[in-house]
């Protein structure tokens, strides 16, 4: 099929234009007039709005970086598909509540819909269990309070491991949960060290395990293949958070001759096996507000049995009258939940399906070439070193220079730099421990900020060598 360019405003209407024709179906009311707006108020309102949305983001003024650009290569932030938003103002139009049936129906079964294939890419078995979230935080929350559960029943040690580099909000959720946590140190790439995660394991210190596919740091993979085999070795649940690399499944189909997609052959340092693993993991978690192109808050968990939605005590005296069907709320710990989040990725797995070759794999098949032709322009270049190859599509890399003072004080001032000049360019910065540098680097510091670029727009791919020249013209 050939592609044709999403026109945003036309799209809304063709989709709004049949939900209002529903809506007059209803008959004509009267809005209430402590609804109104005086006129001069909201014009002057949106005024001030539109000013502070669109300000320069220099300085601490308002405004907001043009995450859209492909000179934007910061955080992990970038605008949702045409299609996604679209869908999701339509939807919320209607403003359906996914806790119960009760609150929108359609937006219910759609959820079920995308959760199952979502489930479907990861390998899971179509019995699972899982449901949309408000984010990766509240998806991985929900992760570990079935761990929680699941060691009160067995009467194992209410623990888990993490590695160093895993997303902050473990630690966070684990206080919360009431959950010990043992910090498992990483190899020299940045992943899980299988070798120092086994001996909490052999001393039945932890109940379960948490790999990341894809930090938020550097987009590394831990050793998921491996860690799941150790971990079933010693009896320990295995928990994937794929909050940020989870869709990048889709590439990984090709490999282990599982089919004839292009996926991501011949990338270098793509850990497709890893990927593949995941299907053998207890639960996972992906942020469709991430890599699925969506709008915030987008989470999603899936538990492979279903049996665990046992844990989520459910008795309301209220909400569930119109349907003896499974409800969202019975397995769910947050309440309300926005029917458009499922609405917008409905729309949006129907219109870019889950697909190595099709709809969503071709996407992120350019982010990774974006990655590496990124890290290809950073290694010919004299004026930076590489830190480490790319696994996803974030590159890590720093300034040439003899210490790490000297590094520290190059990537902060380049970063300040780059930003503020015309034909800006938008980096991070990441902070790293003094032993992972190179040992010519003289380390008169314990610590050592270097750059960081997310390289996750498709566009990223025919920016990747003109940012690099940029950025060297500036360093
Ligand atoms: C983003 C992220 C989270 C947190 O998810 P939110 O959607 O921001 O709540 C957790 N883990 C990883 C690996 C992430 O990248």
């Amino acid at each position: 099929m050939s592609a044709d360019a999403v026109d945003p405003r036309a799209l809304l209407a063709q989709i709004l234009d049949p939900v209002e024709a529903w809506e007059a179906e209803h008959g004509a009311f009267e809005a209430h007039p402590s609804l109104g707006v005086p006129r001069q108020r909201l014009d002057g309102a949106i005024a001030e709005f539109t000013a502070r949305l669109t300000a320069p983001t220099d300085g601490e003024e308002d405004g907001i970086y043009p995450f859209f650009h492909p000179r934007y290569a910061g955080q992990m932030l970038k605008p949702p598909h045409p299609v996604a938003w679209a869908a999701y103002a339509a939807a919320m139009r209607l403003n359906p509540n996914n806790h119960a049936l009760d609150g929108g129906p359609a937006t219910g079964r759609m959820e079920k819909e995308v959760v199952a294939d979502l489930a479907a890419m990861f390998g899971f078995p179509a019995e699972h269990l899982g449901h949309l979230t408000g984010g990766g935080t509240v998806a991985n929350l929900e992760a570990l309070f079935v761990v929680r559960e699941l060691a009160r029943e067995a009467g194992t040690p209410p623990a888990i491991a993490v590695s160093e580099a895993a997303h902050y909000t473990h630690a966070r959720m684990a206080h919360v949960l009431g959950l010990d946590v043992v910090t498992v140190p990483t190899d020299d790439r940045g992943r899980m060290d299988l070798g120092a995660l086994e001996g909490p394991l052999a001393e039945g210190a932890v109940s379960a395990v948490v790999l990341t596919a894809g930090t938020t740091g550097l987009g590394t993979v831990d050793p998921i293949r491996e860690g799941i085999a150790l971990c079933r070795r010693y009896g320990a649940r295995v928990h994937i958070d794929a909050a940020y690399g989870g869709f990048f499944r889709l590439l990984a189909s090709g490999e282990n001759g599982e089919g004839e997609t292009s996926g991501a052959r011949g990338l270098s340092g793509f850990p497709a096996g890893d990927f593949l693993a995941i299907e053998d993991a207890d639960s996972v978690v992906v942020d469709p507000h991430k890599h699925g192109l969506q709008p915030y808050g987008c989470g999603a968990v899936l538990f492979r049995d279903p049996s665990v939605g046992r844990f989520y005590r459910h008795d309301s005296p209220y909400t569930y009258f119109t349907s003896d069907a499974l409800h969202l709320g019975e397995i769910s710990l947050e309440c309300s939940r926005p029917g458009a989040a499922a609405a917008a990725l409905w729309l949006t797995l129907r219109a870019l399906p889950l697909a190595p070759d099709d709809g969503l794999g071709p996407v992120l098949a350019a982010t990774l070439r974006a990655a590496r032709a990124f890290a290809r322009g950073i290694e010919a270049s004299p004026a930076f070193r590489l830190w480490r190859e790319p696994e996803l599509d974030i590159v890590g890399y720093y300034p040439a220079s003899a210490s790490l003072s000297e590094i520290d004080a190059a990537s902060g001032a380049l970063f300040d730099r780059a930003m503020a000049a015309p034909e800006a360019v938008y980096l991070s910065l990441y902070r790293v421990d003094a032993d992972a540098f190179p040992p010519e680097i003289v380390r008169d510091r314990p610590h050592a900020r270097i750059l960081r670029s997310v390289l996750m727009k498709p566009e990223h791919e025919a920016w990747a060598e003109s940012l690099v020249t940029r950025l060297e013209e500036m360093v």
